[in-house]
């Protein structure tokens, strides 16, 4: 049985991911779980899901769905059920990802497992990396030789020139060595844009400044946007102040990467451009806290109080929050990620919202991924506890597929 072999090997780490379930028809049962189905469904307890040809044929409780006499069982009870989670920001930039054509499929599959698949994360955005590589990482996971989640790039990130940090810092940073090209107005921008977007990158990253280097001009962003908008794809923007995220709104750009905390409070101008603007906000959270662990702890906690006074703000405006953490240059885990985004009052589905339907409609999904509802891809996380009686639930996966595939299974 195929479907059976398969998660088989998916449990024991072999290569049979080759083997698509997607042209068998055979149905897989996930039975006895608390299903959320998306964020504003109501809970359904003691429920089925029910895939057959790696999309999802019905949900509902048990007296609801039919479960055919063929179908392969999973038991969820205790279990929980969401759709597959989007990680809207991530990078495929640290040097375990060189070379990604050549390293072996175990090793591969491991990485992808430790960075993504065993949080749930089934669909990434990546804002930045060299795309050559990236592709090639992308086409592996896609002919099924590697298990891994959706991936979507924008390729090298287009910077202010000067901006790219030293060799010295790349290395004790962990990142590969690749240029990234360098606009500093309008024409530039726009070559570098078009350039990237033949090459067939999903999205357009620019850097707004950089400590090192003049800030991008407006002119520069529009003209980015207008290349990227006419192919039908989005813009996410690196932003190290208030004054540059005013700058991409009004740009353009369609997602703002990051909070601010160095620069202070957002005050209602930049509330106000972004949402009249309908921007979307990756709110990164843990990264700034990150990156300032070194200073005094009295100014790690201004960070934290002013990136997470940032995200009220911009929830209070009804702004739109894609779940981001710039994975790749913050540890794994997005425990603490998701810690914050509760102090800044988000709520469980709100939260899952960030997750699933929010990505889903941004990058013109919605058909496909983000909840679970017949017709829509089988990409699920099963987790061991209840997140909406505790948050730390989310980041303990028990399974996540894609559609309908088991890519990560919990060991114990
Ligand atoms: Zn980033």
């Amino acid at each position: 049985m195929l479907l059976h072999s398969a998660i088989l090997l998916a449990l024991t780490g072999g290569t049979a991911f080759g083997q698509h379930l997607d042209s068998s028809n055979e149905y897989l049962a996930l039975v006895g779980g608390t299903i959320y189905a998306s964020p504003t469904d109501e809970t359904i307890r003691d429920g089925v899901v029910l895939i057959q040809g790696g999309k999802i044929a019905a949900v509902g409780s048990r007296a609801q769905v039919k479960i055919p006499r063929t179908a392969q069982t999973l038991d969820c009870s205790g279990l929980t059920i969401t759709a597959g989670f989007w990680n809207s920001h991530v990078h495929f930039f640290e040097r375990k990802w060189a070379n990604a054509a050549a390293i072996p499929a175990p090793e591969l599959g491991r990485q992808l497992q430790d960075m993504l698949t065993r949080y749930g994360f089934t669909s990434v955005f990546d804002l930045g990396s060299m795309w050559e590589n990236t592709r090639r990482l992308r086409d592996r996971i896609e002919s099924g030789e590697v298990p891994g989640p959706r991936i979507r790039s924008t390729g090298e990130a287009l910077i202010p020139p000067g901006a790219l940090p030293s060799d010295t810092v790349i290395a004790m940073m962990g990142l590969m060595k690749f240029p990234a090209p360098e606009i500093a107005d309008a024409a530039q921008a726009a070559a570098a844009a078009g350039k990237h977007l033949e090459e067939g990158v999903d999205g357009i990253k620019l850097f707004a400044s950089s400590p090192r280097s003049p800030s991008l001009p407006e002119s520069a962003i529009q003209a980015a946007v207008a290349e990227a908008h006419r192919a039908g794809k989005p813009v996410f923007v690196h932003v190290n102040t208030g004054a540059d995220v005013l700058t991409a709104v009004r740009g353009g750009v369609d997602i703002i990467a990051h909070t601010t905390p160095s620069s202070g409070p957002w005050d209602e101008t930049i509330l106000e451009a972004m949402k009249e603007r309908r921007v979307a906000l990756t709110p990164t959270l843990t990264l700034w806290r990150y990156y300032a662990r070194h200073d005094h702890v009295s100014a790690q906690d201004q960070i934290v109080n002013t990136e997470v006074g940032q995200l009220r703000a911009w929830l209070a405006k009804g702004g739109e929050v894609l779940f981001g953490t710039d994975l790749g240059a913050v540890e794994y885990d997005p425990s603490e990620e998701y810690a914050l985004m509760s102090e800044a009052g988000m709520n469980f589905r709100q939260i899952l919202t960030s997750l699933t339907t929010a990505p889903a409609e941004r990058f013109g999904e919605s058909k496909q991924l983000g909840r679970i509802a017949a017709g829509m891809q089988a990409d699920l996380v099963v987790l061991k506890g209840d997140p909406a009686a505790s948050l730390r639930a989310l980041t303990a996966v028990q399974y996540s597929l894609r559609a309908g595939k088991i890519i990560y299974r919990a060991t114990q």
